[in-house]
């Protein structure tokens, strides 16, 4: 296999290598004190294309593959410290993005895509609810025919972007229907009045990408406001996910190898004993499986994307880098705040940030539980 990158690839990733390293370094521990989401950094994304990675040349995007998706992904994961952002542009462009380039119709991607393309527009999506985690047919939102429109009602919880959102998907499920075929997916304007926040959550990590609850009272919408075919929802839902665990994958590979060179620099100018702490095995062998899950992450991470691009992938694919690369975040980030001692563990050091933000990989888009249920299923 080649794995040579081609030029555009190359350019794309050295242009976000570059606005990360000019433009949003500096001020990260304190926005992730504060919990504060930036718009700024989100229109500069745009004016790079991250946004648009995925959207077609005609709604201003660049219409890219998974693979080259995945790569830019990748390098914003390596150069970007700013987990929250990154992890906000991965909701909105697999949750939002992705399911109006595949199941919109005209009027929704020309109303829709070009903002979300430039960061005018910031999109999510609410499937979750109080009795609907890791069973998301279980959810409780309903829906019922309005003359030629539509009425929800229910209650969304942890809908990353909804604080500051233009548009949502929302699942909503038709009264009396057959099982996976009694959920639809809307494209909802957050101006439509019977929409609205409720409570905001506080995380322990990503604190920089906003999370609340999202409720639907009396929310009136057209049948144009229907994404996919009425009660396809869950094929939207799964194609979105499909698309989310792999990108997500490609986040973590990136966000891996950052805090890998981290760690490699403090082993190799930290002294004890006399000498650098590197040549203690204790610390070059965490040093050795950090480089080893990367390593085998981003091969794992390649080989889904071109199975993906060859229209060879399932579900199971997606699982399986979900799965292998958010353990790999986690155990690497517990190595790497044993390898900077007790620096690492006072609230200013980025280690500390870097374990809390990657304790929720094995949780959204799915528990690690959840994907083994997949790719056991699949098996
Ligand atoms: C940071 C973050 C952002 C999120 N953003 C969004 C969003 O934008 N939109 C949205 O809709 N949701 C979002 N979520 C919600 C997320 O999708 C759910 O948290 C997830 O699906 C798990 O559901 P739950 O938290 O209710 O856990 P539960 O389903 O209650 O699970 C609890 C535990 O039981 C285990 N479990 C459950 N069922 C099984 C089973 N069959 N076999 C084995 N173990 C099982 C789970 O693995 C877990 O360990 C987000 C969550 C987080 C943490």
């Amino acid at each position: 296999m080649d794995f040579t990158l081609n030029n555009e690839q190359k350019a794309i990733c050295r242009s976000i290598r570059d606005l990360c390293n000019d433009a949003f370094n500096d001020d990260v521990m304190d926005d992730d004190n504060h919990g504060s989401f930036s718009k700024y950094k989100w229109l500069l994304c745009g004016d790079v294309g991250i946004q648009g990675l995925v959207i077609p040349d005609e709604y201003d995007g660049s219409g890219y593959d998974m693979l080259t998706t995945a790569l830019s992904i990748e390098s914003l994961g390596q150069y970007c410290k700013d987990e929250g952002l990154i992890f906000s542009l991965c909701a909105n462009i697999c949750t939002c993005i992705i399911p109006l380039c595949q199941f919109g119709t005209q009027n929704q991607k020309d109303t829709y895509l070009p903002g979300l393309a430039s960061g005018r527009l910031i999109g999510g999506n609410g499937i979750t609810e109080e009795n609907a985690g890791s069973d998301s047919s279980a959810i409780q939102t309903d829906v019922t025919k309005n003359g030629d429109g539509f009425v929800i009602n229910g209650t969304k919880l942890f809908v990353t972007n909804a604080p500051v959102a233009d548009l949502l998907l929302i699942y909503a499920k038709h009264p009396g229907g057959m099982k996976m075929a009694d959920t639809s997916c809307f494209v909802i304007d957050t101006q439509n009045p019977g929409i609205m926040n409720g409570q905001t959550f506080q995380k322990m990590g990503l604190r920089t990408s906003p999370l609340s609850e999202v409720v639907l009272k009396n929310c009136t919408v057209g049948t144009e406001d229907l994404l996919g075919r009425e009660r396809f929802g869950m094929m939207v839902f799964n194609h979105s996910m499909m698309w989310e665990r792999i990108i997500m994958g490609a986040y973590h590979v990136g966000a891996m190898e950052q805090q890998y060179q981290m760690v490699l620099s403090h082993a190799n100018t930290r002294s004890q004993f006399g000498r650098s702490i590197k040549k203690f095995s204790g610390v070059s062998d965490k040093l050795v499986d950090m480089k080893m899950r990367i390593d085998s992450a981003r091969l794992m991470l390649y080989h889904t994307c071109w199975k993906y691009d060859q229209s060879k992938a399932d579900l199971s694919d997606a699982s399986m880098i979900k799965l292998m690369t958010s353990e790999a975040k986690v155990k690497n980030s517990l190595s790497a705040l044993q390898v900077f001692g007790a620096y690492g563990y006072m609230t200013d050091s980025h280690v500390q940030k870097q374990v809390r933000d990657s304790l929720a990989a094995t949780l959204y888009s799915g528990t690690s539980e959840m994907q083994k249920k997949i790719i056991g299923e699949h098996l």
